[in-house]
């Protein structure tokens, strides 16, 4: 088990976002999380990367119980297991492919060499290795996103979260980009948990996760 919650519910004033809202994903798995808007897809996804607070229920991340971390606990275990792909890749425009990539890994203490080489490995990975000194406003919209993959990936997190990664592309660099998330299943055995409202993607995944109103749908 990788990453679970149990009994989730999160409120903002009245309005209930999340009502126990249980969720087991093992190594290696890729979830799929539907819904229609406003069901609190990224709620829980925020949630389970540390981003918000549950109001009760439990919260696991590869061992460790994160209900009881403090705050900067929290963020040193986000920094290390959490990778994040958001619809919106924010890349730094100054910076360019490889300085984005290995960001997190600085962040984390680790040394520039070692990170640098693991980024390099990880863009030619991911199909990027001529532009690994690209800035994002000379690359693509895919080229961005994956770009922004790798960079979720430097420091070999127990989960990728992904928030309608491929909502801001076209068919065909959806397409591409949800093929590398298999890929990368086969080849690093990476655990994704993605919400999305492509049907493709869904009908790939494991395992789809309905929410409605807050609430698992079975
Ligand atoms: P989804 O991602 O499924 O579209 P969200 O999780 O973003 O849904 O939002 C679920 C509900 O919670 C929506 O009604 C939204 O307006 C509300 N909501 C989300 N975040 C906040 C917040 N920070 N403050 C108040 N309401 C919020
Ligand atoms: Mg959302």
């Amino acid at each position: 088990m990788v990453i679970s919650c149990e009994s989730v519910n999160k409120s903002y004033g009245v309005l209930q976002v999340l009502k126990e809202v249980s969720l087991v994903v093992n190594k290696g798995e890729i979830i799929a999380i539907t819904g229609p808007s406003g069901a609190g897809k990224s709620t829980l996804l925020h949630i389970l990367g540390t981003l918000d607070k549950p109001d009760s229920g439990r919260l696991i991340i590869d061992g460790a119980d994160c209900i009881s971390l403090s705050e900067n606990g929290l963020s040193s275990l986000r920094n290390r297991k959490i990778g994040f792909v958001f619809q919106f890749h924010h890349l730094l425009p100054e910076f360019t492919a490889i300085e984005n990539v290995i960001i997190p890994g600085l962040i984390a203490g680790r040394k520039e060499q070692e990170v640098r080489t693991e980024g390099i490995h990880l863009l030619k990975l991911l199909g990027l290795e001529l532009r690994v000194s690209h800035k994002p406003s000379e690359m693509s919209g895919g080229e961005q996103q994956r770009v922004a993959v790798a960079r979720a990936l430097i420091n070999k997190p127990a989960v990728v979260l992904a928030d309608e990664p491929s909502g801001n592309l076209d068919s065909q660099a959806a397409s591409e980009l949800h093929y590398l998330f298999f890929r990368l299943r086969e080849e690093i055995n990476q655990t994704f948990i993605i919400v999305t409202h492509n049907d493709q993607l869904a009908a790939r995944a494991d395992r789809v996760i309905k929410l409605k109103d807050g609430r698992i749908e079975l």
